[in-house]
């Protein structure tokens, strides 16, 4: 079969906003291209090499909506639903059989079916080989229930052939996933939705050999937030896994997130730092420390945590969605006051909003409080349900506030912040960021930025 893989367009978060560009004073570039996340790789990899495989990433190319294919396959996540809709239509209007499949179909599936001749729900290694047997006669199912219980020791490594030497993408570091599934269901994260309650972890053998595939690539970034939770499994997991790559003596940039929930060990905390990780992306969001921190006003713990990685030499990169239910307009300056107090000067603000298939979904359908289910709106940048003890104007103007006070408070140039995504050379030439060995310094304010 000739089958198209589809990675659909999606508005980013400066994109859809211009105000928080205007709280932070800084003219937009919001040209910022990423390589696309790992569903269609791992279809790819499990695609038998019989088939013809073609791909489009609506984000950098035209769909080549004339060609004929005898499948299109298209994974998105939800701010992608509205472009996955488009292109979905527009393939079976010329009568080609189309399959929409990821995080966002896995999650909302009724609504999905009307755009598609089947829907994939749950993990592709389950599944995927049926939907091609199947568009080979002909005779999709409207719905594949695939399930989330993979056996990840036999994780086939993500095939990235399609795109990966495509021109175009400014951000390029290896996307590596280690976890499946995670037990704490936090209240906006779809991970437990769509992978399962069970944390599932791969083999570290077959994380090292996709890294050592993929050396090429503009570092690593683990998507993954989970190595640093306070887990004796996960503990065993991130230490073997961090002792290889030290071994491996990787040398390019690595980003890691963690969170106020954190394993304070330092012994892993120091295998971390020697691995070449510098910066700990640290969201404050979704783990109870970090919301008894800023929603409660109880930061010891998340302090601690803080104290913790400073002490092991990391930079912290906060990373801060607001709009809890316990939140009121004091969370705004609290937050100003925490970060100084515990002298983080990089960071990003965001609100929290409710993907189809959370529990934040789930209860505010139940109460009504979803104010709109256009996606689009759904990338942190807006207000898209009815906050419990704000009203939408206070918290919008609250996130805002957080951007422009922070710049203000920490005299930072925009850069400073922009700088933390742009792994990769190319990308920062291209917004006007230079490397940090280049003394030569310009007059950056007048340079288009990206975020
Ligand atoms: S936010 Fe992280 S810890 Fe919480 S459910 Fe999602 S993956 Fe697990």
């Amino acid at each position: 079969m000739k089958i198209l893989f589809v990675y659909p367009k999606f508005r980013k978060y400066l994109e859809t906003n211009p105000n928080i560009l205007k709280a932070i004073g800084a003219p937009v570039y919001a040209e910022y291209k990423a390589m696309p996340s790992l569903g269609i790789p791992i279809l790819t990899a499990l695609t038998p090499d019989e088939h013809e495989l073609h791909f489009a990433d609506g984000n950098l190319e035209d769909i080549p909506y004339d060609e004929d294919f005898d499948l299109v396959a298209i994974n998105s996540f939800t701010p992608q639903a509205k472009y996955a809709y488009e292109v979905a239509d527009k393939f079976r209007a010329r009568g080609i059989p189309v399959i929409l499949g990821g995080i966002f179909p896995s999650n909302y599936r009724e609504d999905c079916s009307k755009h598609a001749d089947a829907v994939f729900v749950g993990e592709a290694e389950l599944g995927w080989h049926e939907v091609l047997a199947d568009a080979q006669r002909g005779q999709l199912k409207p719905i594949y229930n695939a399930g989330c219980n993979f056996d990840v020791e036999k994780y086939v490594i993500p095939d990235r052939r399609l795109f990966k030497h495509k021109k175009g993408y400014d951000w390029r570091p290896l996307l590596l996933q280690n976890f499946r599934g995670c037990q704490f269901n936090c209240a906006y994260c779809a991970i437990s939705a769509t992978n399962g309650k069970k944390m599932r972890m791969r083999p570290i053998d077959n994380i090292m050999q996709e890294i050592e595939e993929n050396m090429d690539l503009d570092g690593i970034y683990i998507g993954d937030d989970q190595f640093l939770l306070p887990d004796p499994e996960i503990e065993k997991h991130s230490l073997e896994f961090f002792s290889r790559l030290k071994e491996l003596n990787y040398q390019k940039s690595i980003l890691l997130s963690a969170s106020p929930l954190l394993n304070k060990n330092p012994k892993l905390l120091q295998l971390i730092r020697d691995c070449g990780v510098n910066t700990l992306y640290f969201v404050f969001g979704w783990d109870p420390v970090a919301i008894r921190a800023l929603s409660y006003n109880d930061p010891h713990d998340a302090e601690e945590s803080i104290k913790a990685v400073q002490d092991a030499g990391f930079n912290i990169f906060a990373s801060i969605g607001v709009g809890q239910d316990a939140d009121t307009p004091e969370i705004f300056p609290r937050t100003i006051d925490f970060l100084e107090r515990n002298q983080i000067n990089h960071a990003e603000f965001w609100i929290q909003t409710p993907f189809p298939g959370t529990p934040a979904w789930r209860k505010y359908k139940k109460t009504g409080r979803i104010l709109t289910e256009d996606f689009d709106m759904y990338n942190g940048a807006h207000v898209v349900y009815q906050p419990k003890k704000m009203s939408v104007q206070e918290l919008e103007d609250g996130f805002i506030y957080l951007w422009q006070e922070f710049f203000t408070r920490f005299n930072l140039p925009p850069e400073e912040v922009l700088q933390f995504y742009s792994m990769s050379s190319d990308f920062k030439s291209k917004v006007g960021i230079q490397d940090q060995n280049d003394e030569q310094k310009e007059d950056q304010g007048k340079q288009e930025l990206a975020i």
